[in-house]
């Protein structure tokens, strides 16, 4: 049996993209892989809802991406916001502080979010130059309504830039980089889209690359986007050797999953979710999210079951998932339900996940267990 990842990234990877990796290595500048490569940041622009930004992909993990996107847009002294509903949200302020930017931070309790007039309020009380915002933190499964928040920055303060990290949610949740006015996006190939870690997917806007210019420093050589645009438009030429396999792989996930229709593959990430939320229910488990995302869940323990023995014990049985971070590690534990997994993969883990329960906490009703995630939609 496939040995089942279900951390929140890496995630499992399909049998296609897998192969696609395995193709012989050509020159980065040979016509073919440029083919490959505009291909790949074609359908980028797809999925971030982007078709007028600038899209960028690039070798680093979904943290490159967000140092990217803040050493881009936001100079020495300048003012940021974060807007942080977990572990990821506050990496941003980590950022900021070895940029030496000024950065205010407005955080939820864990599983909640921040409400938009805490936003309203700070961004009348002071000029940002630019916001971050999270859409789904990996650490609570929270989601946040960027087009709601988008909104209401663009109405207060018009020339703020607006970061999203898409990194747990882009491909497996709408995203509207154009319509909701946004001026970075990121991504990173393990999660949602399901590719080996290894890529980081950028988008950005008009906007953010005019305020890539007029910065008085610049505090990345690597992650310069003015360096990568010509790259970008043009494969043939050189600024850094691409990762050409990790091309290969990103584009045909993303020729997968554009081809068999965006909408369909979000769907099929909130049904896979809702399935996987019921029967979990059943067996005791609430989640930790008010505004949970369909990418993953943070899952509670019930009262008798040890997080060391739980992971253990599934692990055994070939299903593998994740520790909750920081103080909510031991009481919580994360489960992906995200990229190429199938609905037959998924009941697969609800069983063993049933078995385990059965054997830490005794009887369960399996029959109910199961029929909630068939019935679930
Ligand atoms: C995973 C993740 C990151 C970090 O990505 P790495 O690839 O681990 O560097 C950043 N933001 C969010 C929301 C994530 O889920």
């Amino acid at each position: 049996m496939k040995e089942l990842l279900l951390i929140p990234g890496p995630t499992p990877v399909s049998e296609e993209v897998l192969s696609s990796l395995s193709r012989e290595t050509i020159a980065h500048t040979d016509d073919r892989f440029v083919n490959i490569f505009l291909s790949a940041n074609q359908k980028t622009k797809i999925i971030f809802g982007a078709e007028n930004a600038f899209p960028f992909i690039i070798a680093g993990s979904g943290t490159l991406g967000m140092e990217i996107a803040l050493t881009n847009i936001i100079d020495e002294n300048e003012n940021l916001l974060v807007v942080s509903h977990g572990f990821f949200g506050d990496r941003f302020v980590e950022i900021a502080n070895a940029l030496n930017v000024q950065v205010d931070h407005i955080k939820s309790e864990a599983g909640d979010r921040v409400h938009p007039d805490e936003i309203m309020r700070k961004i009348k009380e002071k000029k940002y130059k630019a916001i971050t915002i999270t859409h789904v933190d990996t650490s609570t499964g929270v989601i946040a309504n960027v087009e709601e928040l988008a909104q209401v920055v663009r109405r207060e303060s018009p020339d703020t830039l607006i970061v999203v990290d898409g990194v747990c949610a882009t491909g497996g949740v709408r995203e509207e980089f154009d319509k909701w006015d946004i001026d970075v996006i990121f991504t990173g190939s393990q999660k949602a889209l399901g590719v080996p870690p290894g890529l980081t997917l950028l988008a950005f806007s008009k906007r953010a690359i005019e305020k890539r210019k007029s910065l008085k420093v610049t505090r990345t050589y690597y992650g310069d986007i003015l360096k990568w645009i010509p790259v970008m438009e043009d494969p043939h030429k050189y600024f850094a050797t691409p990762a050409v396999n990790m091309v290969y792989a990103i584009e045909k996930s993303l020729s997968m999953i554009v081809n068999s229709g965006l909408e369909n593959y979000f769907k099929k990430h909130e049904i896979l979710s809702a399935k996987v939320r019921a029967a979990m229910n059943i067996l005791g488990f609430d989640i930790l999210a008010k505004y949970p995302a369909p990418t993953l869940s943070v899952f509670k323990y019930p009262d008798g079951i040890d997080d060391l023995q739980f992971r253990k014990a599934l692990f055994q049985k070939g299903i593998v998932v994740a520790a909750a971070l920081k103080e909510l590690s031991g009481k919580y534990f994360r489960m992906g339900h995200m990229g190429s997994i199938t609905e037959d993969e998924l009941l697969i883990a609800i069983k063993r996940i049933t078995e385990v329960v059965e054997t830490l906490k005794g009887n369960v009703n399996k029959g109910e267990v199961f029929n909630s995630f068939l019935s679930a939609s």
